[in-house]
């Protein structure tokens, strides 16, 4: 395993303030503190905290959190993933087994409140500065912001503030990110030793994944088409029944998952365009700052982790932070486009019904049965990148 960063120079002693300590902010901030520059992270929230979910960390994100020096606690923490099964939510029958099992670094599924703890900890044995409740408002294009009243002028600024980043706002046209027509619950229910499979449960219109991230709890995200998003705000608590309501005429295995929820999320799945600009001046942004994704490639903190690391690297290596922005952002837009182009023709695909669903579901059982390893083989441009290389 690759460990960061040997030729990073250019960053000791640097002072580097992250907006946002999310999954993707608290990574840059290892990232740049491992390469010997002085970080404070400028959180909103009072707590470093992820919504009560689960997320499945790839390969290729999991090389960059290794290389951080953190693999020995993910590697004590999670589940290892060992199969994707796409099934027909419909009958319950699965459709076929893709193995994960052979992945290195290992496929695995945390809870996200676990990973931002073990980053939080890397952070702290790294000595990042984080201050909570910190919620930045007033960026000037000198990468300057106010705190407690008084100026604060770093070296390099990074907004890691998610899909409602005021720093994009900064370096793109401000713009309101729009709905893309799919609402997402989450939920976790306790369940009897499930088997560290995704399943894929597909049916028209919708789907759900659900993978355990403990012996006894199973994670479940439902998604819908829908017209419109009309609540107010991103997310709110939803009836469980509304839930159940929209896969009751599916199997019984899914009817049966369901039927254990009893508290459940409701998100409305917001996008921007992934942005033309990622950095100006001293200031960059990462992650869904930059780029948010619908999650049905399961690559949003993967690709946040991924521009971590890549910013800490070329800002360590190039001779000024504008010349290491510029590297940045070239060696990651197209690998971003092309995962998202990958998550919206998921979401096209699970949702099929008729005639292309019936013919999708028997190119899934051929595939399986005849050469399983081209699953993995089509996505190896994903998972097997390596930014630390
Ligand atoms: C249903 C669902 C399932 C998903 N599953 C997966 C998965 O399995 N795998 C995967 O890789 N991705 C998944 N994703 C995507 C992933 O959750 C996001 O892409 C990822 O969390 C983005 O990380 P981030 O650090 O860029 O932003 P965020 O996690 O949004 O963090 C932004 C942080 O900035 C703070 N902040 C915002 N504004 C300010 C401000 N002005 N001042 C100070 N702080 C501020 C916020 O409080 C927050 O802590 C999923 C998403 C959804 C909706």
């Amino acid at each position: 395993m690759r460990r960061f960063i040997a030729t990073n120079e250019h960053n000791k002693g640097r002072d580097v303030a992250i907006i946002g300590g999310g999954i993707g902010g608290l990574t840059a901030a290892l990232a740049f503190a491992r390469s010997g520059a002085d970080v404070t992270v400028y959180e909103q929230a009072a707590a470093l905290t992820e919504v009560g979910a689960g997320l499945q960390i790839t390969p290729n994100g999991a090389r960059a959190l290794n290389a951080l020096g953190i693999d020995k606690a993910l590697a004590a923490t999670g589940l290892v993933a060992q199969a994707v099964a796409p099934m027909d939510a419909l009958s319950g029958q699965r459709i076929t087994r893709f193995d994960l099992s052979t992945q290195t670094p290992q496929y695995r599924f945390f809870h996200r409140a676990a990973l931002i703890d073990i980053l939080a900890r890397g952070c702290a044995a790294a000595n990042v500065t984080v201050r909570l409740g910190m919620r930045i408002v007033d960026l000037q294009a000198d990468g300057s912001f106010s705190v407690d009243g008084a100026r604060v002028r770093p070296d390099l600024t990074i907004g890691a503030d998610g899909l409602h980043s005021v720093v994009r706002s900064h370096l793109n046209k401000p713009a309101a990110p729009f709905f893309t027509g799919q609402v997402a619950w989450r939920a976790m229910i306790k369940t009897d030793a499930a088997p560290p499979v995704a399943r894929i449960w597909m049916a028209p219109g919708r789907h759900m994944v659900t993978y355990p991230l403990s012996k006894d709890r199973l994670n479940i995200v439902a998604v819908q088409e829908r017209i419109a998003w009309a609540a107010e705000g991103w997310h709110h608590a939803d009836d469980p029944g509304n839930l159940r309501q929209v896969f009751a005429d599916c199997s019984w295995e899914v009817k049966s998952i369901l039927g254990a929820v009893e508290n459940v999320n409701l998100w409305g799945l917001f996008r921007h365009p992934v942005a033309p600009n990622w950095h100006v001046g001293s200031i960059a942004i990462l992650g869904d700052a930059a780029h948010p994704t619908l999650p049905f490639l399961a690559q949003g903190a993967n690709l946040a982790i991924e521009d971590a690391y890549v910013l800490a690297r070329c800002c360590g290596e190039a001779s000024s932070v504008e010349a290491g922005l510029k590297a940045y952002q070239g060696l990651r837009r197209a690998r971003v486009v092309k995962a998202i182009a990958a998550a919206n023709s998921n979401a096209r695909n699970y949702h099929l019904s008729g005639v292309p669903r019936m013919v999708a579901h028997t190119g899934l059982r051929a595939m399986g049965a005849v050469a399983p390893g081209a699953f993995l083989g089509r996505l190896a441009w994903l998972y097997d990148h390596d930014v630390t290389g």
